[in-house]
């Protein structure tokens, strides 16, 4: 079965709200087996909304819209859809009584516009709306559903979770979409492709996709059966191939987020950490505090922009920042010691780095960072090289230091 979305709305197009109802409906629809084909935004405009809508109905079996339904003259879906069926809008008396309750149990009386709210197309289904007054609406004709709901996120949420995804479901007893994701860093996504395309290039069932982020690059496998075991035995498969490839460079699956896995392997070690952060001012610091509970194995640490405070709270020799420069390996790993040593951690992880979009040098371009690991084993630094955008280079520093910890916890390489 193949759906279609259609967001309305022109504050949509005019980047004044963001389109938030599409990123939820395309992965709530996905979990109930409806293959989402195309999403299209159109503005509050009826001849371009009829456009859209006729459209939508003849590459798609399911149509759906949010937004438009509301009782203002800007909100034009109900009278387009009409046009679209050639239907008229009918009154229902029941609808309006139950909107008068919604409002009198507020204690307010209901604005005759609302009265709109109790007209739906000729024969139309609706969907109820629990906590707003605009209804969903169903149509089904010639084998095609359309199905319009109202735009503000919470209503529609609520509309598609108790009764479009059952609706949906009823619609497609067998058909599964499963979702695996596995989730690398300290590789690129040029490097993986290189790693694995004797897997991608085969001509498995699977959909395989490669999201970077400054997080990693994370591998989505999708597989679509009528047949949830196969389906998922289908995506182990795969899964296992690309594990044997890239084993060392996956640090989780799915929901996992670094930060919380480096939170639970310190805690399961016995372990604490200690930062001493100069590029990223702070973020390593916030990254390992946004974890509730992150106190039993984040100490805390120093953020040292200075070469000034490097010498004077981290005890880095004045020396080494005048031979080696604040930005070297040498920096790094006096600042990760200093961390340790200051805290009483058992790990101290220190970042410096040219973050840009100035200060580089032929020798030191924008981008390279050293990042220095101080542990009971002995204290070392790598190198990184970033590119130009400092918000991004400071934000891959780090998620680099937290991998840093990952593979010394887990004695990779
Ligand atoms: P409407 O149903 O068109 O009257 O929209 C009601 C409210 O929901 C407005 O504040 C819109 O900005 C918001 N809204 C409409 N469509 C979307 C969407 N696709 N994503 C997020 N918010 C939306
Ligand atoms: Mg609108």
């Amino acid at each position: 079965m193949r759906a279609e979305l259609i967001t309305i709305g022109d504050e949509l197009l005019y980047g004044h709200v963001l389109d938030t109802n599409a990123a939820y409906i395309g992965e709530k629809i996905a979990e109930a087996g409806v293959d989402l084909i195309y999403h299209t935004t159109v503005g509050d405009r009826s001849e371009l909304m009829i456009n859209a809508i006729a459209q939508a109905m003849n590459r798609a079996d399911i149509v759906l819209t949010t937004g438009g339904l509301g009782p203002t003259h800007d909100d034009i879906t109900k009278k387009i859809v009409c046009k679209y069926f050639k239907r008229q809008l009918v009154f229902h008396e029941d609808i309006l009584k139950e909107l008068e309750k919604k409002y009198s149990a507020q204690g307010i009386n209901m604005p005759p516009i609302n009265q709109n709210q109790a007209l739906l197309p000729q024969g139309a289904k609706f969907l109820e709306n629990r906590i707003g007054s605009a209804l969903g609406i169903v149509i089904e004709e010639h084998g095609k559903t359309l199905v319009a709901m109202p735009g503000v996120p919470t209503e529609m949420r609520l509309m598609v979770d108790e009764q479009l995804i059952p609706m949906l479901k009823k619609k497609t007893p067998d058909q599964v979409i499963i979702h695996r994701k596995l989730r690398t860093i300290g590789i690129v996504e040029s490097a993986i492709f290189e790693k694995v395309k004797s897997i991608v290039e085969d001509k498995s069932k699977i959909d395989i996709a490669f999201l970077p982020s400054f997080r990693g690059v994370d591998i989505r496998l999708t597989a679509k059966s009528d047949d949830e075991k196969k389906a998922r035995e289908a995506i182990e498969v795969i899964e296992t191939r690309f594990t044997e490839k890239l084993g060392k460079y996956i640090f989780g699956f799915d929901n996992d987020e670094l930060p919380d896995l480096i939170g639970r392997l310190l805690v399961s070690r016995n372990q604490t950490v200690a930062v001493a952060e100069s590029c990223t001012g702070g973020m390593l610091g916030k990254l390992f505090t946004d974890i509730p509970g992150s106190s039993d194995y984040f100490l805390g640490g120093v953020i040292a922009y200075s070469d000034e405070l490097k010498t004077k709270i981290l005890s880095v020799p004045a020396i080494t920042i005048e031979r080696h420069g604040a930005v070297s390996a040498e920096t790094a790993k006096h600042m990760a010691e200093g961390a340790r040593k200051l805290t009483g951690a058992s790990i101290g992880i220190s970042l410096t780095g040219i973050a840009g979009p100035d200060g580089g040098t032929e020798e030191k371009p924008v981008g390279l960072t050293y990042i220095g690991l101080a542990t009971p084993d002995g204290v070392k630094a790598k190198d990184f090289h970033y590119g130009k955008q400092r918000k991004r280079n400071r934000q891959r520093a780090a998620f680099s230091a937290l991998d840093m910890i990952r593979r010394y916890l887990k004695s990779i390489e």
